[in-house]
C-alpha cells in the first residue's frame, strides 16, 4: 500500500511518500515559498536530489508539482497516480471533536474550518493542500491526522483551566496539547523495545525540538501534556516563552501598549531561547555561544534544562512513578550533554543515565545507567509513517 503523507503549511507544503508494504521511504521533499516571486521545488529519491526554482502560484500548482515529481522521477518508482492509494494529512488542531484520525468528507472539512479560529496559522492552510489534493486526484481517499488526537484522553481535572465557565465553554478554552503524532509514535515504539504491553507502562515522552512538549503517558493513554490551549504553554522553545504568568502578559501590553497580535508575536516568535539568549533560536548556536562565553545563552539553556527536570518530576507525581523517559527530535534525540544534564540529579526517582552509552545521536539506544529503576531511552520520532499508518486504518479499516 502507498501513501502520500503531505504537512501544508501557509507558504510550505512537505511531502513524503511511503511504501506501507516495508515502511520505506519511496521519495521526499518540499515545496517553498508558495505565493511568493520565486518558488522552490525540492524532491528527494533513492540517492537523487532535485532542486527547481519557479513561480508556484498556489497550492494547488504545488500539489500537481509534487505529483508530476513523483512520477516523472525514475528513483521514486511510482508507476502512476492510481498506485497511491491514499493521502494523509498533518492537522494541528482537531479540537475535542477528533481523538483519532478521520476520513475527510465535507462535515470532518468543515470541523478542521471551524478550528481555524484556534489554530489561525494552520488549519486554514492545511484545507488548502486537502481542496488541492481533491482537485488534483479526485476521489482518492483523504484522511486528517490531528496533533491533538493523542491527547484527548486527558480528564477534565488535567485540561481545565481555572477560568470562568462561561468563558471556557463558550470558546472553547482548554488544554489540547500536540505533537500528538509524535508522542503517540515514541510511547509505542518504546513499549516494543521493552518488549512490554502499553497497557502496563508508565512512560513519559520528551519531544525536544524547536517547538517542544512532554507528555505523560499511563497505560497507553495521556494522562497530562505540557502543550495547552495552543503550542505555546509549556516548556521553554526556540522562540516560544512556554509557562508564564498571564498578568505578567496584561502588564506588558498596558504598558508598552501591545495590541493581541503584536503580543501574540512576542510571546511566540521573539521569546524562549532565541528572546533570553538574544543570540538564536537553535541549540547549536546557543551551545556556540555559551562556548565563547556567553552569560544569556548559559542561562537560556539552563532554564530549558530545569523546565523539563520540572515537567518530568510533576508527572513522575502525577502517574505515581514512571518506568520509562524517552526522548526524542532535534534536541532530544541530538543532544546526549542535554539528556544528561536534565537526568542528573534524579537517582532518587530512580532515574540516571550512562554517559558512554548516551554519546548517540539519532538511535533507538536505551542509554540507562546499568541498574537505574527506570529505562531512559533515545527513540528519534517519525511523524510520517505514524501519519501514514493512521491513514491506512482510518481509510482501509485496518492496521498495516
Ligand atoms: P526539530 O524542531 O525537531 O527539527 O529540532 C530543532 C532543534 O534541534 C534545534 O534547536 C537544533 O539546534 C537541534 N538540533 C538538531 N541537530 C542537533 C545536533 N546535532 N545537536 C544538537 N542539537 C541539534
Amino acid at each position: 500500500m502507498i501513501i502520500l503523507v503531505i504537512n501544508s503549511g501557509s507558504s510550505s507544503l512537505k511531502f513524503q511518500l511511503l511504501n506501507m508494504d516495508d515502511e520505506s521511504v519511496m521519495a521526499q521533499g518540499q515545496v517553498e515559498k508558495i505565493g511568493l516571486p520565486e518558488g522552490i521545488f525540492t524532491i528527494k529519491a533513492g540517492g537523487l536530489k532535485n532542486k527547481t526554482n519557479l513561480e508556484i502560484p498556489n497550492h494547488e500548482v504545488a500539489v500537481e508539482l509534487v505529483l508530476k515529481g513523483l512520477v516523472e522521477t525514475p528513483e521514486v518508482g511510482l508507476k502512476s497516480l492510481d498506485a497511491i492509494d491514499a493521502v494523509g494529512h498533518r492537522i494541528v488542531q482537531g479540537g475535542d471533536t477528533f481523538s483519532k484520525a478521520a476520513l475527510i468528507d465535507d462535515t470532518v472539512h468543515e470541523q478542521i474550518a471551524e478550528y481555524g479560529t484556534m489554530a489561525p496559522l494552520h488549519n486554514p492552510a492545511h484545507l488548502k493542500g486537502i481542496d488541492a489534493c481533491a482537485k488534483v486526484m479526485p476521489g482518492k481517499p483523504q484522511v486528517a491526522v490531528f496533533d491533538t488526537a493523542f491527547h484527548q484522553s486527558m480528564s477534565p481535572v488535567a485540561y481545565t483551566y481555572g477560568l470562568p465557565k462561561q468563558y471556557a465553554e463558550k470558546y472553547k478554552i482548554r488544554r489540547y496539547g500536540a505533537h500528538g503524532t509524535s508522542h503517540k509514535y515514541v510511547s509505542h515504539r518504546v513499549a516494543e523495545l521493552m518488549g512490554k504491553p502499553i497497557e502496563e507502562l508508565k512512560i513519559i515522552t520528551c519531544h525536544l525540538g524547536n517547538g517542544s512538549s512532554i507528555a505523560a503517558i499511563q497505560n497507553g493513554k495521556v494522562v497530562d501534556t505540557s502543550m495547552g490551549f495552543t503550542p505555546h504553554e509549556g516548556l521553554l522553545m526556540g522562540t516560544r516563552c512556554g509557562d508564564i504568568d498571564a498578568t505578567a502578559v496584561l502588564y506588558l501590553m498596558k504598558h508598552e501598549n501591545f495590541d493581541a497580535d503584536q503580543m501574540d508575536h512576542i510571546l511566540n516568535k521573539e521569546s524562549g531561547l532565541a528572546g533570553v539568549s538574544g543570540v538564536s533560536s537553535d541549540f547549536r548556536d546557543i551551545d556556540e555561544a555559551i562556548a565563547h562565553g556567553d552569560h544569556n545563552a548559559e542561562l537560556a539553556r539552563k532554564m530549558f534544562i530545569y523546565r523539563v527536570k520540572k515537567y518530568i518530576g510533576s508527572y513522575v507525581a502525577v502517574m505515581n512513578g514512571v518506568d520509562a523517559i524517552v526522548f526524542t527530535a532535534g534536541i532530544g534525540e541530538n543532544g546526549p550533554d542535554v539528556r544528561e544534564e536534565i537526568c542528573a540529579d534524579m537517582d532518587y526517582l530512580g532515574i540516571a543515565i550512562d554517559a558512554e552509552v548516551n554519546n548517540v545521536r539519532g538511535k533507538e539506544v536505551n542509554v540507562s545507567a546499568a541498574g537505574a529503576r527506570v529505562q531512559t531511552w533515545v527513540v528519534p520520532t517519525n511523524e510520517e509513517l505514524a501519519i501514514a499508518e493512521e491513514t491506512v486504518e482510518a481509510a482501509f479499516g485496518k492496521q498495516n
